[in-house]
């Protein structure tokens, strides 16, 4: 393999970033796009993304096609990524085409729950005591080693709870990583935190560092519900939590926006839990409160142009709208601040169809 292509001189209006993946992140990175005069190009292996229907171009394409890949390539200045499960192999490859941010290596680390928090860990960050699980003794030896109740989660493609067990004995820890499929695995300690906050943060070539303020995040059935910002957080734990993140950034010679969600428990005690790799659902009320938005905050850090302010400058609730929860908000009558519908088909259970940001003077 050849070295990357690094990233170069900023890109000029009316060049094209191209996004790997067409879902709601896509489709709002390429409306923030047409806000900033720059193009997208959306590649994804959904014929119907509903990030199609914004982008300026589309390619339909599986992710292992090379010859799809070379050609959407071509088009794009600099490509990012609007979900964390692009195979490693398809941003190696495109990577020696052109600039590719955030940089794989941070794409290959967030995949693996059990890279993550070894990286994070390494770090001297706090996360829930963790155990590797590869095989039924693993397995037993890292129930015995952390304290019950546990949880146990598959290392890749778990999202939205999925790939995930509470285990209160060994005999658990066994029954579950053995109905994952013996797959790899992470054993962590069920943390007992008091509630949750997410860093939305975005860090530009150079180095420069600008992040939201945390919001709380609420989740029903393993989904995020709820995001709230200002959250209970006090100052000193709030500035604790953005610094965490900028040290995860930094560590990553990251480029583009992350969000690194962390447990907060008694007397404001914080533990990373997750880190994504590309804009956040917890960061969607920036587009109403903040001076500039995620999107276009993503889109100014890989296209190496300056960060925006992320001042918030009004309080904020952003709500996801799931699955059939839609059909009274299509028929809504009045005019409705701050609703975003994602132009999805098939209202399926589970599926985020939109969300709602219902804002309120700075109190
Ligand atoms: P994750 O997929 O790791 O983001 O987990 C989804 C949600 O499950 C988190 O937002 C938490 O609400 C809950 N969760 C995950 N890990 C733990 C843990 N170690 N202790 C308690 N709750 C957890």
């Amino acid at each position: 393999m050849n070295k990357p292509k690094p990233l170069s001189s900023p890109l000029k209006v009316g060049e094209t970033i191209g996004i790997l993946g067409g879902g709601q992140l896509g489709r709002m990175l390429a409306q923030a796009g047409k806000q900033l005069g720059l193009k997208t190009h959306i590649y994804s292996d959904e014929h119907d993304a509903t990030a199609f229907q914004i982008s300026d171009a589309s390619t339909y394409g599986r992710y292992d096609d090379e010859k799809a890949l070379d050609i959407f390539a071509r088009s794009c200045a600099v490509v990012t990524f609007e979900f964390e499960n692009v195979p490693n192999a398809t941003t190696e490859l495109l990577s020696q085409q052109v600039p590719v941010a955030p940089p794989p290596h941070a794409l290959e680390i967030t995949q693996d729950r059990l890279l993550e928090k070894t990286f994070v860990a390494n770090l001297g960050i706090p996360t829930a005591p963790f155990r590797e699980v590869k095989d039924d003794a693993s397995a037993r030896a890292a129930f015995r080693a952390l304290a019950a109740p546990a949880i146990l989660k598959t290392a890749r493609l778990g999202y939205d709870g999925k790939g995930q067990a509470l285990v209160r004995s060994e005999d658990e820890v066994i029954r579950a990583f053995l109905e994952f499929g013996a797959v790899p695995a992470i054993l962590e300690d069920f943390v007992d935190f008091t509630y949750e906050v997410s860093v939305i943060a975005a860090r530009g070539r150079g180095g420069t560092f600008a992040a939201f303020d945390p919001p709380k995040n609420e989740h029903e059935n393993h989904i995020l519900r709820r995001s709230t910002v200002p959250s209970p957080l006090d100052n000193d734990s709030a500035f604790e939590a953005i610094r965490i993140a900028q040290q995860i950034a930094d560590a990553l010679d990251y480029v583009g926006v992350l969000g690194v969600e962390l447990f907060v428990g008694h007397e404001g005690k914080l533990a990373v839990n997750e880190i994504a790799p590309r804009v956040h659902n917890s960061g969607h009320w920036t587009i109403e409160a903040c001076a500039t938005s995620q999107f276009e905050q993503h889109l100014r850090a890989v296209a190496g142009w300056p960060l925006g302010d992320p001042v918030r400058h009004c309080n904020a609730v952003m709500e996801n709208i799931i699955g059939a929860e839609v059909e009274p908000w299509l028929r809504m009558k009045k005019m409705t601040e701050g609703l975003h519908i994602y132009g999805k088909g098939e209202a399926r259970e589970g599926r985020k169809m939109g969300h709602i940001t219902r804002t309120a003077p700075k109190a």
